[in-house]
């Protein structure tokens, strides 16, 4: 064996390192988000977070910060193109540029039968997990490409490709994102910006609260997960990390399920 690269893997295997670049999380203020901002902070990379919430957001910052990590909190709708203009200036400002993308801001407010769904509920649903994520990732091209390069991780769900009952809505968004993340693969392969989807299962945060703390959904839900619990924040942002940074240098237009093996089924 003499390649150079496979013998370099003994003294300097794959790193989840993120040293001296920059990454933007959105959705940052709680849950998911805040745990990949500090997953990312932890790996050494400047994070930008973003959320509506500028209270929990400041919170967020100030823990990093806490902790010997560099963050910055930005707040605004990831639906807001003002809000990501200024975003994409102040991460010019302080980092000088941007490696990595997380689109994690989601929302499922509707949990019921496909007709009891607000049209107009269907519409901020995908507003949010599919136009935001679009228009974030569109907004942080330049910078990506400006650096020769980069990762979008999109966080979507296993209902992107999954479909379960009472979840029409956040269903048909989060298939959507599984489309985008192949789109943009295709379309940004060419200035190495690598674009990839994670499929998580159900998560220990505040969106699936209401069905955990319920006997009735939590079985249902438990029996359809092969591995019978649900997922910590931690277990996914390991996934985040994989996804963004060099060890996964020839993954792009793909979907990373971490879903207790749901999608196995
Ligand atoms: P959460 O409700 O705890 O947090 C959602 C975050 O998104 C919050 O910070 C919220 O402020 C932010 N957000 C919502 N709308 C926004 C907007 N318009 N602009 C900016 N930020 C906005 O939920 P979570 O469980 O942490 O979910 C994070 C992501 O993971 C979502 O995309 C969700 O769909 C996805 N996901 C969650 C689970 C789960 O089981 N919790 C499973 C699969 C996928």
């Amino acid at each position: 064996m003499s390649d150079p690269e496979v013998l370099r893997l003994l003294d300097e295997p794959p790193s989840l390192c993120l040293t001296g670049r920059s990454a933007w999380v959105t959705g940052a203020s709680r849950g998911l988000g805040e745990a990949i901002a500090f997953g990312l902070a932890g790996q050494g990379a400047e994070v930008i977070l973003t959320a509506r919430d500028a209270v929990a957001l400041a919170r967020v910052e100030a823990a990093i910060h806490e902790r010997g990590g560099r963050a910055l909190a930005v707040p605004g709708s990831v639906t807001d193109p003002a809000a990501r203009a200024s975003a994409v200036a102040r991460i010019e400002a302080e980092w000088g540029g941007l490696d990595v993308l997380v689109n994690n801001a989601g929302i499922s407010p509707h949990f019921a039968r496909a007709e009891s769904l607000d049209p107009e509920v269907l519409g901020e649903v995908l507003e949010v997990n599919a136009s935001g994520a679009l228009g974030s990732a569109t907004a942080a091209l330049p910078m990506l490409e400006a650096r020769g390069g980069g990762s979008v991780v999109n966080v979507s769900s296993v209902h992107g490709s999954r479909a379960a009952e009472r979840l029409v809505a956040y269903a048909a968004s989060k298939g959507a994102l599984e489309m985008i993340t192949r789109t943009l693969a295709l379309e940004w392969a060419d200035r190495g910006i690598r674009v990839n989807s994670l499929a998580p299962g159900y998560i220990e945060t505040a969106m699936t609260e209401g069905l955990r703390k319920s006997p009735r959904w939590s079985k249902q839900l438990l029996e359809r997960t092969p591995l019978g619990r649900f997922a910590s924040t931690a277990e996914i942002v390991a996934c985040v990390l994989f996804l963004s940074g060099p060890a996964s240098s020839y993954v792009t237009g793909t979907t990373l399920f971490a879903d207790g093996g749901w999608s196995a089924r």
